[in-house]
């Protein structure tokens, strides 16, 4: 038995010990298992992100292709491609766009001041004067009218015409002011028309808006409509083709029709295209950003007295589009044109030249189709895209930087980390500002972006730690279950196995009791049958007193095979009872009938006592008498010489009740609770002398049970003892098998 619980434990023990060893180091490499883990599923989100901002920025240059090879001009692909319509990122295609020919020439936007304008003529001259100083405003309307018909250049007669209207409007003649102003920013525009001329005419278009507030019938919705469309498209008014004028005179138009539309009744209805003026604003703004960066200021020589005359005139010029001005402002105003003069003279006037090596060297080091972060104070980012001899400088702000990123980044934000991208002087471009700690995974971004990273910081620092203790716990739990079903199996292993063992040690018992309890009778039969055979016999007497005891051991050893049949039966549960309705009395009869013989030797008082009308019990009435002739045989052998043995039968709470009763050697408390097991016997030496073999009370359990009833025992050591066997009655009504 101890090999057998030794091996068990050993079975149970050793993959326990090694099931606890392995879970402790995969709780110490869990730690390393969950960052690698997350290293690897963000790489390939990272991945992921790179390629989507690639095909993104493909996609942008496909469609910048595509608009350059329908041979737009440089004006028009500028409005097509900042305004494009921002619904799909993929349509956005960046906030400025710069485009250069093959010499490095700024193509659009225009830069500078534009072509100079003319000087004005003696007759233009006269005219101001007549306007301004004499304020004589019919004869300088006739002059105006005057120059406009008689010069040729464009310049001139647009700013003739710009008088008139200034006239007109101060004689309150706005009719026909809204009529000639009308003329100058919508009539028919001469081809190649100057860019001072454009401006001009720009600013007669936003002179007429307010001329036509002053009219009876107020400004219309129209009036706005023509203004905005004019305004986006670059449009002359009259046909195709564009009005091109420099980048600061675009700006101030822009600007200055966006703040007349957003002040008019009509913002809301007019939402859209409010929104197209203000793209295209910041877009000429960003461009102006960034040309600015790379002009050069060249030192002229100081203005001669005459060159300073000219810039009168172009002063004078000037003042058509300031409208805000008060009217008595003629003083005021040559005052300023003298402090201007005096500045020039003194100061070394600049003039703004676009520097075109200065921008070729950092074109030179900056490969095309490579996003950078331009040297500017604010975050700008260019690429340049070459087309044919084109050269296109694709210009972006932080802002839709990060709309990109955050878009191609397929909410990367929501699973618990934070994006940082760097660009390529490996400074901040978008995304986490200041991390507090190292970058968890750091991968360089597509091919748009040498140089440039994408960091990912995780929000939580104790995520490893967390995610691992989870792990822990989780393996733990396995582990600990597992341990726990391997001692559930042991156990269940030792119980079957000390099952088989104690059969088997009951088969033993059962073979030694059954030679032993067999030997005796068949020795003393063999004895007194021998005697008589060899003829050692007194008298007939003699001859019948052995016979008496041959047969008094056979019944003996007849009871001993009945027992061990029965018992052999019930361990193979063959044991099959007959039921059906038997009388109590009947078989307390016979039970007494069987044991009459023996009882009646000797100094035994024996009484039955049976209740009077008892009700049946469904029973094997053989079976019932075993189990009776069994208690009354042990009331026998347990009683001194001088026995007296009850056998009471007698109805209690619908049960009938068989009690045995001795005054015989009674039993300890103890005793009691193991006499109804198989070969248990409270004193062996004594029972040895007596016969048995501790099989008679596991026996009649064995059948009570099998009647559902029960048997019990009351005793007392040296005071007698007390069997009852309770049956449950059959009812009355109910019957039973006959
Ligand atoms: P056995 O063949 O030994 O009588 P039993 O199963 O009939 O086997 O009884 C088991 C044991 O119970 C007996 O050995 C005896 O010690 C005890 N026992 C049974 N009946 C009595 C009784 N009436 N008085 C005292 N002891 C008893």
């Amino acid at each position: 038995m101890r090999w057998v619980v030794l091996l068990l434990a050993i079975a149970v023990i050793l993959p326990t010990v090694c099931l606890l060893w392995f879970m402790s180091r995969a709780v110490k490499n869990e730690h390393l298992a969950v960052r690698q883990k997350l290293s690897d599923v963000y790489s390939q989100r990272l991945e992921t992100l790179s390629k989507r901002v690639d095909e993104l920025w493909s996609a942008r240059l496909e469609m910048l292709e595509q608009q350059a090879t329908e041979e737009r001009r440089p004006v028009e692909m500028f409005g097509k491609l900042v305004s494009q319509e921002s619904g799909t990122i993929s349509s956005r295609m960046c906030d400025a766009l710069i485009i250069f020919d093959s010499n490095g020439k700024v193509l659009y936007p225009v830069t500078g001041v534009g072509e100079q304008p003319a000087e004005l003529s003696e007759e233009f001259n006269e005219a101001w004067d007549v306007e301004f100083t004499e304020e004589n405003f019919t004869r300088a309307i006739r002059l105006y009218e005057y120059i406009a018909e008689s010069f040729a250049d464009d310049y001139t007669r647009y700013s003739a015409l710009m008088g008139k209207v200034r006239c007109l409007r101060k004689l309150g003649d706005i009719k026909q002011a809204v009529a000639v102003c009308e003329r100058i920013a919508y009539g028919q525009i001469p081809e190649n028309v100057g860019s001072s001329s454009a401006a001009l005419i720009a600013r007669a278009r936003i002179l007429l808006v307010n001329l036509k507030k002053e009219t009876k019938d107020g400004l219309k919705q129209k009036d706005l409509q023509d203004l905005i469309s004019s305004v986006i498209n670059y449009t002359p008014g009259n046909g195709d083709g564009f009005l091109l004028m420099p980048s600061g005179t675009r700006v101030f138009l822009l600007s200055k029709a966006l703040e007349i539309i957003e002040e008019s009744k009509w913002a809301e209805e007019l939402s859209a295209q409010i929104l197209k003026v203000k793209k295209l604003l910041s877009a000429e703004q960003l461009a102006l950003v960034v040309l600015d960066k790379y002009y050069t200021a060249v030192a002229s020589e100081p203005w001669s007295e005459e060159s300073a005359l000219k810039m009168v005139s172009l002063l004078r010029a000037t003042l058509d589009t300031i409208q805000e001005l008060e009217w008595g402002w003629t003083e005021q105003l040559q005052r300023q044109i003298s402090t201007v003069l005096d500045s020039y003279r003194a100061r070394k006037v600049t003039a703004a030249a676009f520097d075109r090596s200065a921008f070729a060297v950092s074109f030179g080091s900056w490969p095309e189709d490579c996003l950078r972060k331009l040297d500017l104070p604010d975050g700008i980012f260019g690429m340049y895209h070459n087309i044919s001899d084109k050269t296109y400088l694709l210009l972006q702000k932080a802002d839709s930087f990060s709309f990109d990123f955050d878009v191609c980044g397929d909410a990367l934000e929501k699973t618990g980390v934070s994006c940082r991208i760097t660009d390529n002087f490996g400074l901040y471009a978008c995304g986490l500002k200041n991390p507090e700690k190292a970058a968890f995974l750091k991968v360089p971004l597509g091919k748009f972006f040498p140089g440039w990273h994408v960091e990912i910081h995780f929000k939580d620092f104790n995520i490893f730690e967390r995610t691992a203790s989870r792990r822990a716990v989780i393996y733990t739990w396995v582990g600990l279950l597992a341990i726990a079903a391997m001692i559930a199996a042991g156990l269940l292993a030792a119980q079957v196995v000390g099952k088989q063992i104690r059969l088997n040690k009951l088969k033993n018992d059962f073979i030694a009791t059954v030679s032993h309890e067999l030997k005796t009778p068949l020795a003393s039969m063999r004895v007194l049958v021998d005697t008589l055979l060899e003829g050692n016999y007194r008298d007939q007497q003699q001859v019948t007193e052995y016979l008496q005891l041959v047969s008094k051991e056979n019944e003996r050893l007849t009871r001993l095979i009945d027992n061990f049949l029965t018992f052999s039966r019930m361990e193979r549960n063959k044991q099959a009872f007959e039921m059906l309705r038997a009388h109590p009395a009947a078989i307390a009869r016979d039970s007494a009938e069987a044991v009459k013989t023996k009882f009646s030797r000797g100094r035994c008082k024996f009484e039955v006592d049976i209740q009077e009308g008892l009700p049946d019990v469904l029973a094997d009435h053989d079976a019932m008498v075993t189990v009776l002739v069994n208690l009354l045989d042990n009331a026998y052998k347990y009683s001194y010489d001088d026995k007296h043995i009850d056998l009471r039968v007698f109805s209690e709470n619908s049960s009938i009740c068989f009690c045995v009763s001795d005054n015989g050697i009674g039993m300890s408390r103890r005793a009691t609770k193991k006499i109804f097991s198989r070969f248990y016997q409270v004193d062996r030496s004594l029972t040895r002398c007596a016969e048995g073999c501790g099989l008679g009370l596991s026996i009649a359990k064995f059948i009570v049970d099998a009647h559902k009833g029960s048997i019990s025992v009351e005793s007392k050591t040296g005071q007698g003892s007390t069997f009852t066997v309770k049956l449950s009655a059959v009812k009355a009504d109910s019957g039973g098998k006959d």
